[in-house]
């Protein structure tokens, strides 16, 4: 059942992100840092991709949340 994910790509399961995985918006490149939270939606700082509310999209070009992809840790 491969469909051919993107390298990264969690399979639009938040359940399984780490607290502090940082995601890419695949449209834009936005990053959205659980460390920053996101200013634009009003997400403090420490918020987990996981816990973002269901409407929370893209505050760069609006693309919803399973348009994002997992990037490398420790960069
Ligand atoms: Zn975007």
């Amino acid at each position: 059942m491969s469909q051919g994910f993107f390298a990264g790509a969690y399979g639009g399961d938040v359940a399984k992100l780490d607290d502090d995985a940082r995601l890419e918006c695949r449209i834009c490149w936005h990053i959205y840092d659980p460390a920053e939270g996101d200013p634009y939606w009003q997400i403090p700082p420490g918020t987990p991709f996981s816990r973002l509310p269901e409407h929370w999209t893209c505050p760069n070009c609006d693309s919803p949340r399973d348009g994002f992809i997992l990037i490398g840790e420790g960069r």
